[in-house]
């Protein structure tokens, strides 16, 4: 018997799980490393849609919503910790660039996104945890024209998120190079935060199936653009690298942070093109993520990076990457 999935939360919950259809019917394939097999019952979240807050069984937006009917809206994935919404403005920031591209106009403020955000956090008596932040384009007829939606559907989840074991931090992940090409920048520009991600669902069932976690993706030219829901970084020599925005990378929060971090070390970044042969060569590598965090990377299509375990830098970073978590970020609790 498949469950049926009632929220994002429990859709994250899931997402380390290959999936296939065998006679017809979905089935769970793989169990990794010590995660639980279920999802989690309702728990009297407290969903912001619009301004009011609803429990998530009422938590509904129209089925004729281009959200739904067509991935036609907007996203931000954003982390609290300690009592604090980490590099809250950097997110809207980007939601507004976001809904900019696709001439989508947010019905609030700048101002008013941070203090609903905080606001659900604290309704949710959240203090550590995960927040997804969606605009939808709003309901509309079952054409696609978006000129027919009327109202733009702002819709505020925070919950709880575990995207991979604590033993993987410790170990390093294993990933490996999938053919889904990351969407060309002149279709949907992948710096496009939008609810149509199925450029990377496509790659993440690829790695899934190859029975592997997570999957970098190359853009039209063959070059290293991300990875199906991270930022991606090698260590050669002295120097770091990271894909260039215009290899089709998400510009992300956590990519920015970690440049940040390890200019703090002494470690300088740049951002050229990326092939594999460069990937197979690094000393180091890790992701970035605003779920995942920092993740080591220790074999990439089976060519083993360094000496097989996370490297001194990466450690390092995800030690500086904890502590900036510690201080950093929107109070909830209200002075
Ligand atoms: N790339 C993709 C495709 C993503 O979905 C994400 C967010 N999960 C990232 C990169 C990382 O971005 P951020 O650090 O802002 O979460």
């Amino acid at each position: 018997m498949w469950p049926v999935l009632q929220t994002l939360q429990q859709l994250d919950a899931f997402s380390h799980l290959a999936k296939l259809q065998v006679n017809g019917s979905p089935c769970v394939l793989a169990k990794r490393g010590g995660f639980p097999v279920g999802f989690p019952p309702l728990s009297g979240m407290k969903v912001y849609i619009n301004g009011k807050f609803y429990s998530e069984q009422n938590a509904k937006v129209s089925v004729f919503d281009h959200g739904l009917l067509y991935g036609d809206g907007v996203f931000e994935g954003i982390r609290a910790y300690h009592g604090r919404v980490f590099k809250l403005k950097e997110h809207i920031d980007r939601l507004f660039c976001s809904a900019r591209a696709i001439l989508l106009d947010l019905p609030m403020t700048h101002a008013e996104l941070m203090e609903a955000t905080i606001e659900t956090c604290r309704r949710n008596k959240l203090n550590d945890g995960y927040i997804r932040l969606v605009v939808t384009r709003g309901a509309g007829t079952l054409g696609l024209n978006p000129n027919r939606c009327s109202n733009p559907q702002v819709i505020i989840i925070a919950g709880k998120i575990q995207l991979y074991p604590p033993s993987l931090y410790k170990k390093g992940m294993e990933i490996v190079t999938v053919a889904t090409t990351r969407n060309h920048h002149n279709a949907v520009n992948p710096a496009i935060k939008s609810l149509n991600y199925l450029n990377n669902i496509m790659a993440k069932i690829e790695a899934n199936i190859a029975g592997y976690e997570e999957a970098i993706m190359l853009n039209a030219e063959g070059y290293v653009a991300e990875c199906t829901g991270d930022n991606i970084f090698i260590l050669k020599g002295s120097r770091m690298f990271t894909p260039p925005l215009s290899s089709g990378a998400l510009h992300g929060i956590t990519r920015g942070t970690a440049i940040d971090l390890v200019t703090d070390l002494g470690v300088l970044t740049s951002e050229p093109n990326l092939t594999r042969y460069d990937l197979y060569n690094a000393d180091e590598c890790f992701l970035t993520g605003t779920g995942a965090e920092i993740v080591p990377v220790v074999k990439i299509d089976q060519r083993v990076i360094g000496n097989g375990k996370p490297g001194p830098v990466t450690k390092k970073v995800v030690k500086a990457y904890k502590e900036l978590t510690k201080v950093s970020g929107e109070r909830i609790a209200k002075r």
